[in-house]
C-alpha cells in the first residue's frame, strides 16, 4: 500500500506532538467501546479517521485535525467516515478521503475498505464521497477541486492534471 505523508502547515504538525494518536479499531468490540467512550450509544455520529501504515482504522473525534488521529505519522488513507448503530452493531453509512492534511488520493480506497473489513464492517463498494486535491504550484496552496475546476482559489494560477503532492513516504 502506497503512504501518504502529511503536508499541512508545520505548526499544526508542532501542536499535536506527543498527543495520543486516534482510537485504534482492531476489530468490532474495539469500535463499540470507542462510541461508547464517546457516550454515542444510539444513531450516528461523523468522525475524523485515518487508516495507518500498519493499515489500522484509527478513530478521532470529527474536530480533530487528521495528523492528531495519525500521530504525526504517514498514512494509507484519512477522512470523514459516519457510523451508525444498527442495533448491537455499527454500520458505515458514508466515507470519504477529504482530508486537507494529506490529500490522499482517490486510488487509496483498497486501503480503507481492507481497514473496515478488519473492524467487521462492511464496507461498500467505494467512497460515498471522493475529493481529488492539488498542491498550488504557484502559490503552494493545498486546493480541493469542486467542479472539475482546476484553479487556485488563492491566486487563480492554473492546477496541474495529476495529483501532485509528490511526498510519499518509504
Ligand atoms: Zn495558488
Amino acid at each position: 500500500m502506497k503512504s501518504y505523508r502529511y503536508v499541512g502547515p508545520d505548526e499544526v504538525l508542532v501542536r499535536v506532538q506527543g498527543q495520543a494518536g486516534g482510537a485504534a479499531i482492531v476489530d468490532h468490540d474495539a469500535l463499540r467501546n470507542w462510541l461508547h467512550s464517546l457516550g454515542v450509544v444510539r444513531g450516528s455520529i461523523t468522525c475524523t479517521y485515518v487508516i495507518d501504515e500498519a493499515g489500522l482504522l484509527r478513530l478521532a473525534d470529527r474536530h480533530s485535525e487528521h495528523v492528531a488521529c495519525s500521530g504525526g505519522r504517514p498514512v494509507q488513507s484519512a477522512g470523514e467516515m459516519t457510523l451508525r448503530w444498527a442495533g448491537d452493531a455499527v454500520e458505515l453509512d458514508a466515507v470519504s478521503n477529504l482530508s486537507t492534511g494529506y490529500c490522499p488520493e482517490v486510488e487509496s480506497w483498497p486501503a480503507v475498505a481492507a481497514a473496515l473489513a478488519r473492524a467487521a464492517i462492511e464496507p461498500p463498494a467505494t467512497w460515498t464521497a471522493a475529493y481529488e486535491f492539488r498542491r498550488c504550484t504557484a502559490c503552494g496552496e493545498r486546493n480541493v477541486i469542486k467542479d472539475a475546476w482546476y484553479v487556485c482559489e488563492v491566486c487563480d494560477a492554473d492546477l496541474p492534471e495529476a495529483w501532485n503532492f509528490d511526498q510519499r513516504a518509504g
